[in-house]
């Protein structure tokens, strides 16, 4: 009898993708993968299901997706290819929990079709609760089924929860390290280059991330991520700076005590935790050491010059389809960033310009999401940049 946990990978050559696996690897006994999904990397494609042997795998465009079939005919594989193919993984493969890790909006429909066949959730991709939080959020209540964070902050809030009355949470707080450019002014950041702004202090991650880090979009999806999960106001969701990335986040509760999580920046825990939570399992690594600590510093965040946080504030304020304004903008500005098209500060201005220019819809449907989102993408294509 086989009673390993059985897990589908969206995303399974990226930074969370890759990461996941090796968990799975470390834990082979417990952890099985039965689905892979990657958008165009077909070389660490097939060297996943060789090593990890799924049912069911899946690439973007069919070209790929047959060139890989092609090259694993010695193996029992199904390869499938684009949202048709994520979302028959997502309804029909055999799989207890699904790891949502693709970047970006292309998640939403997956994660509900994986909600909607009672499947568990661990969540990596953000843009999904951000933009349908108010869709997934009451899903999952209603299929019984539970949405796990990996987001190394929201898996701190989650266990600083652990056994305690969400009733009885005062306030979240989520730290943030300021990224690369943390202390600079507008003109200052105003020539940084891609480089410059892949240059995470703390986390190594995959580029689109590493970007709203630098910007602090990144906490701006946040800041609406942990309102969906953790059902709390926007009121109660404070951000704060900590550059040494060592408390992953803290939770105030109504007589004052503060709980936090603390530990080396590692996203392979958050993973772990998810996949077998409530069980903590072991994982080497390097641990904390508080002789060799010299100081935790505590900083406001600079809403003026990191305008990215102050529009996601506003944004998820006005809520509807907004939030999703705010990260489709954000989206294809990243996109036209690391393609050096724009400028660093023209990220944060151009979802600004979008927010202004949108009407919002209030309690938008997946059709209305995706639609707000190509009306973002058009507004910025209408803008002929170079
Ligand atoms: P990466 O860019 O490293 O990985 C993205 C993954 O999505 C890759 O496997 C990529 O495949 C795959 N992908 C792209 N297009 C498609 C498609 N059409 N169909 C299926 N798969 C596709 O991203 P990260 O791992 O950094 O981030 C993933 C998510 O997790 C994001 O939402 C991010 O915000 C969030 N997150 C990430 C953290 C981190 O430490 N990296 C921390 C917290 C949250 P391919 O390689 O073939 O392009
Ligand atoms: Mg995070």
């Amino acid at each position: 009898m086989n009673n390993k946990k059985r897990i589908a990978i969206l995303g399974s050559t990226g930074s969370i993708g890759t990461q996941t696996l090796d968990i799975v690897r470390r834990n082979s006994d417990k952890l099985q993968v039965t689905a892979l999904a990657a958008g165009s990397n077909i070389d660490l494609l097939e060297q996943q299901i060789r090593e990890f042997q799924p049912q069911v795998a899946c690439l973007n465009d069919e070209k790929h997706a047959k060139l890989l079939q092609e090259r694993v005919t010695d193996l029992k594989v199904e390869v499938l290819f684009g949202m048709e193919g994520l979302l028959a993984i997502a309804r029909h493969a055999d799989y207890d929990t699904l790891v949502t890790a693709v970047v970006g909006m292309m998640g939403i429909r997956p994660t509900m079709a994986a909600i909607e066949a009672g499947k568990d959730v661990a969540l990596a991709n953000k843009e999904t609760l951000v933009t349908a939080g108010h869709l997934i959020i009451p899903l999952a209540k209603k299929m019984g089924v539970s949405i796990l964070p990996i987001d190394s902050e929201h898996s701190a809030i989650f266990q600083c929860l652990n056994g305690e009355k969400r009733g009885e949470v005062s306030k979240i707080i989520l730290t943030a390290s300021g990224g690369p450019f943390r202390g600079k002014t507008r003109t200052e950041m105003a020539n940084v280059q891609v480089e410059d702004a892949l240059k995470h202090p703390n986390w190594a991650m995959g580029r689109k991330i590493t970007i709203d880090s630098a910007t602090m979009v990144n906490k701006g999806l946040e800041v609406m991520e942990a309102k969906w999960l953790f059902d709390v106001d926007l009121d109660q969701v404070e951000v704060v700076v900590q550059p040494q990335s060592l408390i992953h986040s803290m939770v105030e509760f109504q007589d004052g005590a503060i709980m936090a999580q603390l530990g080396t920046p590692d996203m392979r825990l958050p993973i772990q935790y998810a996949l077998f939570y409530p069980t903590r399992m072991p994982l080497d690594g390097e641990r904390v050491d508080f002789k060799k600590i010299r100081q935790i510093t505590f900083e406001e965040p600079d809403l003026e010059n990191f305008r990215g946080l102050a529009l996601a504030y506003e944004a998820a304020r006005i809520g509807g389809s907004m939030p999703t304004i705010y990260n489709a903008a954000n989206e294809m500005a990243v996109s036209l960033f690391l393609n050096r098209r724009i400028g660093f500060l023209a990220i944060t201005d151009l979802i600004e310009e979008a927010m202004q220019a949108h009407q919002v819809i209030k309690n938008p449907q997946v059709d209305e999401i995706l639609a707000a989102e190509q009306e973002a993408y058009a507004l910025i294509r209408g803008k002929n940049l170079k």
